[in-house]
């Protein structure tokens, strides 16, 4: 059973993951700012993807570019004509509706009205704006609506400057923005968010190849960070459903409350992005193989996941209410690698003795990760906070500690304790924290 969607969002809000941004002004619609929790949990999801992608392999490298490119860019890769939703509008209540993601195209599913929608027009997704202070059409820029398109246009400047040779990789992490017309979800759907992409070149002939491989490879990290297998599904497109410049494409579905919904798509984008910038640039951004003598425009295989909206996936996953000797206990089962806080330091009292040595417990742990000290409330009720927040493991100081020297070591998931030298708490937790 996927966890209830209120609950998710209740929590988020009750603990600091994530608030409606502009709160203290009524809130503005689909827009979210980061708690304290919410922040670092953000953080571990996009350190993992690029750990993966960047860090443990020696053909790909990242890169970050401008948010505002040139608007040439989005004549180019096709966005300023085609990157738009159907839009309808109820002419009963008026609300606005995405004519693609209407169960009954012929019904308004918010007032159930039905035949009152007017024909679709094409919406354009992207954010316009004016770069510096005249307002006109010569001066007309576009907010990213993917990362993508900053690589392609790098291709050329990183494949220089790193002296790589086909297959390689360009990955970036950063924001995105669409004009959304119905936003919504909680942060799954936002207008502002952010994106985890990878741009991968390869010979026109492994094209095939290389797309089976970063299907596998995306499974694996899912999984690996404990995503549960269930609720993870690769959906591969039909012909019909592939956008203009794919030649196959598998959507990574999550069980979300509400159903499956996409946290990825993988396409085979062929040589469609470099073959229209080299057009429309004048630019050569063909590859030169020295090898077979070969001149060609490389194919590229793009995983492209929504960091924002993995995060939230993650989050839902890991919820969990258990019964603990007759009481309920809500615990985030979050891999350690994501959990916000990775140790929780807890005096079993607020009195002045047990200070001195709770910061010292403190001061060891904290250059490694994320810590918390928590001196507030009985112990049992620290605990359920820490569980819920999903952090792996708690140490208690008590006044045993001030004479023996040793702490206690509280697991999240089987709730066990162990009883260890202070000096030996470091190496303890290393073993069972991996980076
Ligand atoms: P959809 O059909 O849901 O609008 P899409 O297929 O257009 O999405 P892509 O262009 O493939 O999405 O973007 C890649 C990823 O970026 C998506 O799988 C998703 O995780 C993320 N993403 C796209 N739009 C949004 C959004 N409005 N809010 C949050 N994440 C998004």
């Amino acid at each position: 059973m996927p966890a209830d969607f209120d609950t998710i969002v209740n929590l988020a809000k009750k603990r600091g993951f994530v608030f409606q941004s502009s709160e203290i002004y009524g809130g503005i619609r689909s827009a979210y700012d980061y708690g304290p929790l919410g922040v670092e949990l953000l953080r571990n999801v996009k350190a993992q993807w690029w750990r993966s992608m960047v860090q443990m392999r020696d053909d790909i490298v990242g890169i970050d570019s401008a948010v505002i490119q040139s608007p040439k860019v989005w004549v180019a890769s096709g966005h300023v004509d085609s990157f738009s939703d159907p839009l309808v509008e109820c002419r009963e209540c008026h609300n606005r509706h995405r004519l693609d993601k209407l169960e009954n195209p012929d019904q308004c599913p918010t007032c159930g009205s039905k035949g009152s929608f007017t024909d679709p027009r094409e919406f354009n997704l992207m954010f316009r704006t004016h770069m510096g202070p005249i307002e006109s059409e010569d001066n007309a820029v576009y907010l990213r609506p993917e990362t993508a398109q900053g690589i392609f246009i790098n291709f050329e400047n990183v494949r220089r400057t790193v002296r790589k040779r086909l297959p390689f990789g360009i990955a970036q992490v950063g924001k995105s923005f669409r004009n959304e017309i119905t936003p919504g979800q909680f942060v799954f759907r936002t207008r502002e968010f952010e994106q985890m992409e990878m741009e991968f070149f390869c010979h026109p002939d492994e094209a095939d190849e290389w797309f089976r491989y970063w299907v596998d490879e995306r499974r694996n990290w899912y999984m690996n960070l404990g995503m549960t297998e269930e609720n993870l599904q690769f959906r591969e497109h039909d012909e019909d459903e592939l956008s203009h410049y794919a030649a196959a494409t598998f959507d990574v579905d999550y069980l979300f409350p509400w159903g499956w919904d996409e946290l990825e798509g993988i396409a085979n984008r062929t040589d469609f992005d470099l073959k229209a910038h080299a057009e429309y640039s004048g630019e050569d951004l063909t590859y030169f193989d020295p090898a077979t003598n070969e001149r060609f425009f490389p194919y590229v295989i793009e995983p492209a996941a929504g960091a924002t909206r993995t995060t939230f996936a993650f989050l839902i996953d890991a919820y969990h209410e258990e019964e603990v000797r007759g009481e309920k206990r809500t615990v985030l089962k979050l891999d350690p690698r994501l959990s916000p806080i990775k140790v929780a330091v807890l005096p079993l009292s607020k009195k002045d003795d047990l200070v001195e040595v709770t910061n010292r417990v403190a001061d060891l742990l904290r250059s490694r990760w994320m810590i918390e000290v928590d001196v507030t409330q009985s112990i049992g009720r620290r605990y359920r906070r820490q569980d819920e927040i999903g952090t792996p493991y708690a140490v208690t100081v008590d006044f045993d500690t001030l004479d023996d020297d040793q702490v206690t070591i509280r697991d999240r998931d089987t709730m066990e304790q162990d009883r260890i030298p202070i000096q030996d708490l470091v190496g303890y937790l290393a073993d069972r924290l991996p980076s």
